[in-house]
């Protein structure tokens, strides 16, 4: 049996527990959009008084802020609370093929700075040291106060162990093989370090945006130098054991096909990812075959091969876990109004929804900014996790 004192040491930790729970609730909450206490209370499902007494001590720390009353219908005026975007900044870290994107931005998901790093500028004996160098310049350049950054989010492409802060072995990503890159940077600057798959930052970025089109069940595509997945499943990222993601471009689109880098056979990546696609076309990149598109029947051909290969992995997703919509990125972006109807009418004819529940094919918001922005969201995301 336990006694008065454990039972009060148990009762002080699940109060702190819950208190830290509901901050993080609501500072989730105020990033999508300003809201009243009133209406906070209601999400959180809390009574006003206690949504206020957060609130309360929430802008006695300057990390919310009052805005301007609205005027109610019936002479009520419920003042709307919003983040302070200077309450906290987290620093984004886009890793790529070409080298790396880096940036800071702010808790309303506003880029204040960023930089382009090029893989021939990085030492590889020294690439970590080069990386931290680079972050810290960024940061100073920014004027923005150490205490403020509350960490760094780096997106790479998977296979990688987020935990462990580790990059495992993607293709075509030999400089960073093995590296455990998020212990080496938080020990070198002094911030906590999450590293995230770069499809999977990309997928929770778009969550809520316009292109998303207001979906909970989507996934998003990244078809480059590899295929690239990242999934939102009921409104929530989907991971499984060991919080690895989910993997469309090692799915198999032929039993009997070409052994896959990973070890498996006839993997839609062997297929589908550029240096497949393309091999043999004459086109060095999508975009030179995309331009060609009503000048050469080939490379009408080959897209509508590309839409085939990305169809199977779609509809077998589909079938599993019922998306409703598909975001293209990555190389595939360039025109992608061109690729994306094609696509769509391929899934729509054989997933086991057509009837009921169509999917629709869009294109992502694309640019180095976003990327930045999606890596360094993993800070806020973390940190504010329930
Ligand atoms: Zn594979």
């Amino acid at each position: 049996m336990s006694g008065t004192g454990a039972d009060m040491a148990i009762r002080t930790r699940n109060a702190e527990y819950t208190k830290k729970y509901n901050r993080n609730l609501l500072l989730r909450l105020l990033r999508k959009e300003p809201l009243s206490r009133a209406e906070l209370a209601r999400r959180m499902g809390l009574t006003r008084a206690a949504a206020s007494l957060i609130t309360a001590e929430l802008i006695e720390e300057g990390i919310i802020v009052e805005m301007e009353p609205v005027a109610g219908m019936r002479g009520r005026t419920p003042t709307p609370l919003r983040i302070n975007p200077e309450a906290g900044y987290a620093v984004g870290i886009y890793l790529n093929r070409d080298g790396c994107s880096i940036g800071i931005t702010n808790m309303t998901e506003n880029l204040v700075i960023q930089d382009e790093v090029k893989l021939n500028d990085i030492v590889p004996g020294r690439k970590l040291n080069f990386l931290g160098s680079a972050v810290s310049d960024l940061i100073e350049r920014s004027g923005i106060e150490q205490k403020k950054i509350l960490g760094i989010g780096i997106s790479a492409p998977g296979p990688l162990n987020g935990e462990g802060g580790e990059i495992l072995n993607p293709p075509r990503f030999d400089l960073w093989h093995n590296t455990l890159i998020g212990p080496a940077l938080s020990e070198a600057l002094g911030l906590p370090v999450f590293l995230e798959n770069n499809a999977t930052c990309l997928a929770r970025y778009h969550q809520g945006k316009p292109e998303a089109g207001g979906s909970e069940n989507f996934l998003l595509l990244l078809v480059d130098s590899g295929v690239g997945s990242g999934v939102i499943s009921k409104g929530k990222i989907l991971k499984g054991a060991g919080y690895y993601t989910s993997e469309i471009g090692h799915v198999s689109i032929d039993m009997h096909g070409r052994k896959c880098s990973c070890g498996n056979i006839g993997c839609l990546e062997a297929y589908a990812a550029m240096p497949h696609i393309l091999y043999g076309t004459g086109y060095r990149n999508w975009e030179e075959l995309m331009n060609n598109i009503g000048r050469d029947e080939d490379a009408v051909e080959i897209m509508y091969q590309e839409a085939e290969y990305l169809s199977a992995g779609i509809v077998t997703l589909t079938n599993l876990i019922s998306i409703d919509t598909v975001l293209l990125t990555g190389d595939i972006w360039y025109e992608a109004g061109k690729l994306s109807p094609v696509i769509e009418e391929l899934v729509n004819q054989r997933i086991l929804t057509r009837n009921r529940q169509p999917v629709r094919v869009r294109s992502a918001s694309n640019n180095a900014g976003i990327r930045i922005l999606a890596a360094a969201d993993v800070v806020f995301d973390r940190i504010l996790a329930g």
